[in-house]
Formats: C-alpha cells, structure tokens, sequence
C-alpha cells in the first residue's frame, strides 16, 4: 500500500490518510531533508539560488506539505491514535528546523550567492526572499561562534522549556480552582452555563454548581451574576492565577525574571541592546522609539473616550445597580447592563437573518467584484462529508483552490483560522504550483431542514479568515519564500483580514448577505442601526487596555534591569494610560502567555499596529463606494499579489500612494 503522505502529485489524499502512515512518512521525508541539507552544504552544489533551491527547498518544502496535512488533521480530525502520531513526531520537525536554521555552513553558502556577481541581476522578488533568510539566519544565531554559539543555543533551548512551564502553570492555576455555589448564588447567569456547572458539580458528587476559571464559565458568571461577592471571589482568583499569591508551585514569577533575563542575554550576543531591538528587525515598525510614540499617541487620543465610558459606567452602575465604588469585578457586570440597556437587541434575533448559503453567496459575490475572480465548487478528496471544495479564476485561469470546512463537531479545534496547504511557487524546473487553503470555522451545524444560522460574530469571522485566504491564493510571486503570506511582517499579517470585516458592517452589504430564515426579509434598517451603535461600545476603554499590554510588553522587553521589577513596571504603565485602578493584588503578569509563552515578545503593539493599516486601507473604499473595482484592483495587485516580495510599507504606500494614518482607526471606532 502506497502512503497518501508520500504523494507528490495534486492535492492531499485527506480521506486515506491514517495515523500510521505518520512516522514512516515523517521518517522518510526527513531523511530525504536532512541528506538535501548535507548535498546543499557541500561541494557539488554550486552558490547558485535555483542550484540550491532545486535541491533544499524541494526537499523542506515536501516535508512542510505533508507535516501540513498531519497538523492540519489533527486539529479538525483528532483521534487519540492521530494525536500520538503526531506528538510522537512533532519533536523531530522541530529540531530539523532548528538545526537548518542556524546552521553556519548554509547560512555560509546563501552569503556566497548573496556575494556573487548574479545576486545583482535577482529579480526583486527574489532578492528580498535571499535577504529575508539572510536575516533570519543572523537572528537564529547562524554568526556566532565558540563559546558564544554555544550559549546562545543553550539559552534557546532553557527559554523553551521556562516558556512550556510558564504555559503548564497557568493552565494548572486555572484547572486547579474550583468554587461550589448554590443556584440561589447564581442569579443573572444564563440557563447553559448553570446546566453545564450542575453537570460538572454532579460528575464530581456534589450538589449545586461547580464554578471554575476557565472562559465559558469564567466570563459568563463576571457578566451577569448579580452576587458581588461571588463575582468578587473569582475575579480575585483569575487575577492571581500562577502568582506568589497562590500555590508555590504554580508560581510564574521566577520564571519571568529568568526569561527577561536570558532575552537580554540571547540580544546582547546577537549585537543588539535589548529584546525588544531583536524582535523589531524583522517587522514593519522601524524602531522602538516608533513603536511607543505610536501607543503613547493611541492612549492621548483615547483617554477623553475612556474617561466618557468609565463616568457613564460610574452613574449608571450608581443610579440603577445601587453599586457606589465600582470594583474591577462590577466592571463586566455593570458593563453588560449598561449595554442591554442602551442598545436592547438580541444576538438572537440578529442571527435569524444570517442563514448559511445567503452569507456565502454574498461574500463571493463581494470577493468576485472586488477582486475580479470567480469562485466556483470544485472536487478533492476531504476529511469530512461537511467541508467543501472551491476553484478561484480569473478569465478561465485557475489561480487557486480553497476547502471550507464550516462546523463544529467533535474532535475539531475550537475556533476559526486559515491554513496553507500548499503556497504559490513556479517550482525549480518551471512548473506552477497554484496556492490551496484551508478556511476552517466553528458555527453550529444545520438543525433539521433549516439551514445554519451565523451570529453576526460568526460572519465577521468568516469574512476575517477569508482575508487571510485571499492573501495565500491571489498572490502572483513566484518565489516560495515571499509569496503570499510568507515573509509578510508580523504586525502587517493583519491587514487583509481585519480588512475583509469591514464589508460585515455596511448597510449595502448586508442586505446581500441576510435572509431571513423564515420570511427571507433581510435584516431591517433598524436593527443595523443597533448593532452599529452597539459596535463602538466603551471603545475608549478598551483601547486603553490595550495599549496598557502593548506599553509594559515593550517596557519589559526593553528598559535594563527590567526583570527585577516587572511589578513596578506594570504599575508605572497603568498610572500612565489606564482610567481604571487595578487592586494591589491584580498580577495579570503572571498569566500573559501572549508575550511569556507565546511568540508576542515585543510585538503586543501589532494587534493595534495592522488596525491602523486595515482601517486605512478601507477607508479608500469608502472614498470610492465598498465595492469599487478599481479601488478593490489596487489593493489586490499592490497588497495581496505583491504579498511579502516587498516590505510591508512599500506595499501600503502603492496601494494608497501615502504612509499609513491613524485618523480612519480613530474615526471607525468612535474615536474622532
Ligand atoms: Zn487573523
């Protein structure tokens, strides 16, 4: 029997692949990897970019298709035999990649191709593909030597470990509460969080309901439960989580103070400063100084809003809740009042009108206009009866495929995200590869003879994945290392998506896009108008949240001797920008895995960063009308076909023939 992983030919056998074709595959194609690299490396190769991509890249990039499609089943098809395949597996990928890329002798032979005579007539594409992986070359540490190589693959490896454990012990902070109350304590919270609690305090032989500090129940109970002290109880204990304030060993703090330590470290060995200066060489932002300017400038501007929100909070909470010092744990509870009075509609009934196949057929209708393509099903082998399977033209071309993979169901990850299946590349010989993504969302499944119904939520989400998609499937580069998505700065990955959600908030939109499920009306004007005064609530508050993580995630990262005291650190942020006091007791530090355990470091800022470019980038369209062909040919051809061939700027100021500004952010959310 041949294994599907194997395969080189069209498009992943989905349906055949089974767990125990995993390792022989992995096994095989990383051997296949590994001799590349020594071929690669050594003399029969010459410093020549197809020389080397005909022998390196065809070999990783098999390897990444296949791990792909392993990684990709996991997270929709998940088997407890798939997931020891891949868990069994995944150390092995790891180290591979690791090794590649810091090892010197290739970095060495890239530097020769960079050196050579031919390096000058590179078309740009491809120069900014070599200087990409030049760079990251550096940054994996590929320069060092002796003793200072040594240390810098050691401290790598103990970061990865402090950052598993740091994840480990807030996840067992948060697993290791639990709080029994009565049905009479819970008054306010809503009938499914009251079921699943009994459940659970039922499983554990116990009467009442058994309340934890995980999200659906977490949230749920710091909305609406009218009990303060109850609110008050798990408040104190979700803001404490993996602190000196809870069990000894669960306790992150000497784990930040040696990663921050062993960040400054790693950054000193590779030249730089500090942490901060190493994460900002490969993203859009120029500098740190940039970078705080621009959230000290968010903060100014936000702060009169947040101020508004927290003084219409305040006499609300007193005059109609009898709550007269708001506590941080009143603050989502007075806050969903507050809303439910101001704005009364029900996400209810708003879902009503979003039936599956109208939503669908409206967004590709939107994406055909604008982007000039044609979106029409197509067949390949999936993993499930539910996901479907699309082709994308232009004038009878095939530019690219995708699978929509809808529902929720056991067994698949929460959550909605793209993923690549495989990447535009005019492969070594000449061959177009055409890119294929994955769109995989979580709305409920079809009940009876009704089709799905999305909560406006639901369709902003679809809308934001099927930016990212179309980012990985109109890309014209050629170049596997720049095309699409790929080498797209971190904090400019956004754009496309964030940008797609727009049209999920225009009148003219929606009405293509809803149908009644009963009366096939679509949504009426003046329940638009609710949710579009509903969309800007407390905007003013939160953006200074956020920019209050994005400061101290900088500061942390940058400021020396900051790993002594990262508690000060955080005070001094908040009594810059918040409005709010967070009680003494507050250590929201000890569970921010984003920039701890999470790839964030430094980089926080870059949710608000790509607003300010998606914003700007839709306010063209409404300059010339959401569905302007030319408008939508611009950002097409200057953005999503340029992908990561140019710098992230470059591609902005083609497309809008200026920098990027932060008024349309500001005047989107209010703030203006
Ligand atoms: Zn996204």
């Amino acid at each position: 029997m041949k294994n599907p992983l194997l395969q080189t030919e069209g498009l992943p056998a989905f349906d055949a692949i089974r767990p125990e074709h995993v390792t022989p595959a992995v096994d095989e194609l990383l051997a296949r990897a590994a001799a590349a690299l020594e071929h690669a490396v050594g003399p029969d190769v010459p410093a020549d970019y197809d020389a080397m991509s005909a022998v390196l890249d065809v070999a990783t990039e098999r390897l990444s298709r296949a791990w792909g499609a392993v990684s990709h089943l996991n997270a929709v098809a998940d088997t407890p035999a798939l997931r020891a395949a891949y868990n069994d597996n995944l150390p092995k990928v790891t180290e591979f990649h690791t090794r590649l890329g810091a090892d010197e002798r290739l970095y060495a032979k890239y530097k020769a191709i960079a050196a050579s005579p031919a390096a000058a007539s590179l078309a740009p594409a491809r120069r900014k593909a070599l200087s990409n992986a030049l760079r990251d070359f550096v940054l994996s540490g590929a320069e060092l030597t002796g003793d200072a190589k040594r240390r810098f693959a050691a401290i790598q490896e103990r970061s990865a470990d402090l950052e598993q454990q740091y994840r480990e012990h807030v996840l067992d902070a948060t697993d290791g509460f639990s709080h029994l109350a009565s049905t009479a304590d819970l008054d306010g919270v809503p009938a499914d969080v009251l079921q699943a609690s009994a459940e659970a305090a039922r499983a554990d032989g116990h009467e009442g309901h058994k309340l934890t500090l995980h999200y659906p129940v977490y949230g749920p109970v710091m909305q609406y439960a009218s009990n303060r002290g109850l609110r008050q109880a798990l408040y104190t204990a979700y803001v404490t989580r993996a602190s000196e304030l809870g069990p000894a060993a669960q306790d992150n703090s000497t784990l930040m103070r040696e990663l921050l330590t062993l960040r400054q470290e790693a950054a000193r060995l590779l030249g730089h400063d500090n942490h901060a200066s190493v994460s900002l060489v490969p993203k859009m932002a120029r500098s740190m100084h940039q970078v705080h300017e621009f959230l000290q400038d968010l903060a100014a501007r936000a702060r009169p809003y947040a101020e508004r929100d927290l003084a219409e909070l305040s006499a609300f909470a007193e005059s109609e809740l009898g709550l007269h010092d708001l506590q941080a744990w009143d603050l989502a509870y007075a806050s969903e009042k507050l809303k439910e009075a101001r704005y009364a509609f029900s996400d209810q009934d708003v879902k009503r009108y979003f039936t599956e196949p109208t939503v669908l057929a409206g967004l590709f209708e939107i994406v055909q206009t604008v982007f000039e393509v044609t979106i029409t099903p197509d067949q390949a082998p999936v993993w499930h009866d539910s996901v479907r399977v699309y082709r994308v033209e232009r004038d009878g071309r095939l530019l690219a495929q995708f699978y929509l993979d809808p529902y929720a169901r056991p067994g698949k990850q929460p959550g909605a995200w793209m993923d690549d299946v495989r990447v535009r590349w005019v492969r070594p010989g000449g061959a177009l590869q055409t890119p294929v993504a994955t769109l995989v969302c979580n709305y409920s499944a079809p009940v009876g003879s009704h089709p799905a119904l999305l909560t406006h939520d639901d369709v902003i989400t679809l809308f934001h994945e099927f930016g990212h998609g179309l980012h990985l499937m109109l890309t014209q580069v050629d170049d596997l290392g720049v095309s699409g998505l790929s080498g797209v700065e971190w904090d400019a990955v956004e754009l496309p998506s964030q940008f797609m959600e727009n049209f999920c908030w225009e009148w003219l939109v929606l009405q293509r896009l809803s149908a009644h499920v009963e009366s096939g009306q679509s949504l009426p004007r003046a329940l638009f108008d609710k949710m579009v005064a509903a969309k800007n609530f407390q905007s003013g508050l939160g953006t200074l949240r956020q920019v209050e993580f994005g400061l101290f995630d900088l500061r942390i990262h940058a400021e020396a001797g900051a790993a002594e005291r990262v508690q000060q650190v955080l005070d001094e942020v908040r009594r810059e920008v918040s409005v709010l006091n967070a009680p003494a007791f507050n250590r929201f530090q000890h569970s921010f895995t984003h920039i701890f355990a999470g790839g964030y470091a430094a980089g926080y800022y870059s949710y608000k960063w790509a607003e300010v470019l998606s914003a700007d980038a839709w306010s063209a369209f409404e300059e010339a009308g959401p569905l302007s062909v030319a408008t939508g040919r611009r950002l097409r051809e200057e953005i999503l076909e340029a992908g990561g061939s140019r710098s992230a700027l470059e591609n902005f100021v083609a497309f809008r023939g200026r920098e990027p500004r932060i008024d349309a952010l500001l005047r989107h959310q209010g703030m203006a």
